[in-house]
């Protein structure tokens, strides 16, 4: 059977609804009691997860990025700022790329090979941005969801994990968290806001028949969604609701699927093909 790949969005919870950076101060830092709780869930569970960081959380949590890599999981990152891809100019994205990048490696003393961009956002409007991953040394990149959504997604997109050409002409293993396919539509089921929205025995039921078509599952969710007591703001209505809409209910599910799958990190999860890259 395929391994089923777990991994987490390193991110405080005003990080991910909208709010830009200039604007993070004031806000309660709760992300090191969240990932407290993650890591320990894990622990116990013997998974090991890859960790997509912010770059702005490494830069005020340093010892929290050390813990996650003294606990064996894998160090990769979510980008600098937050700002989604297709907001960006390519300089601005490298420049951001680099940094968090460059802070995490300080950090860890290892090679960053793995990258998730905020909100999904590499779309079709976005795909240069594969070129700059390849470039400054991301082997793996797991930011197009073959979904439709307000946000995000390239519908027609490839849903399992496969190596890409980009527009340029590099290299890049493209891994998607999980979809699955119910006649023409990709139904969304690799966790994030779905994984609270759905019963668990829908959840289960969707990646079991994931995996009964040989395909790997790949599950992500973020600290903040096993806090459900962070605080409420006034966020325009769609952000609200996909942000707040049953937090109580990650933590429980999380162990559920931990108890019924058997999660690692895309780092091992994908070794060959990222030695297939590397030569
Ligand atoms: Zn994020």
């Amino acid at each position: 059977m395929v391994s089923s790949v777990f991994s987490i969005d390193v991110e405080d919870w005003y990080q991910g609804i909208e709010i830009p950076m200039d604007q993070w101060d004031g806000f309660e830092r709760r992300v090191e009691d969240s990932m407290s709780r993650l890591l320990d869930l894990m622990a116990r569970y013997d998974v090991t997860a890859t960790c997509f960081v912010l770059g702005r959380v490494a830069e005020e949590h340093p010892q929290l990025v050390q813990r996650i890599h003294e606990a064996g999981h894998e160090i990769a990152t979510h980008g600098y700022s937050h700002a989604k891809v297709y907001d960006l100019t390519p300089e601005r994205f490298r420049r951001e790329l680099r940094r968090s990048i460059d802070l995490l490696q300080d950090l860890t003393g290892e090679p960053v090979r793995g990258h998730r961009a905020p909100y999904f956002s590499i779309t079709k409007e976005s795909l240069w941005a594969l070129d700059i991953l390849a470039q400054e040394g991301i082997r793996y990149d797991s930011s197009i969801h073959p979904v439709l959504n307000w946000r995000y997604g390239i519908p027609d997109a490839d849903r399992t994990p496969s190596v890409i050409d980009t527009p340029n002409g590099e290299q890049l293993l493209e891994a998607p968290v999980s979809t699955y396919p119910l006649y023409n539509v990709n139904v969304p089921c690799g966790g994030g806001a779905y994984l609270r929205i759905y019963p668990y025995w829908l959840q289960r039921t969707l990646l079991r028949r994931i995996e009964k078509r040989g395909e790997h599952v790949g599950i992500y969710v973020h600290p903040w969604e096993v806090d459900p007591n962070h605080p409420r703001l006034d966020l325009p209505f769609r952000v609200s609701t996909t942000h707040y809409w049953n937090l109580d209910s990650t933590f429980p599910k999380l162990e559920r699927l931990f108890q019924d799958f058997t999660f690692e990190s895309y780092r091992d999860a994908f070794s060959d093909e990222r030695e297939t890259l590397a030569a």
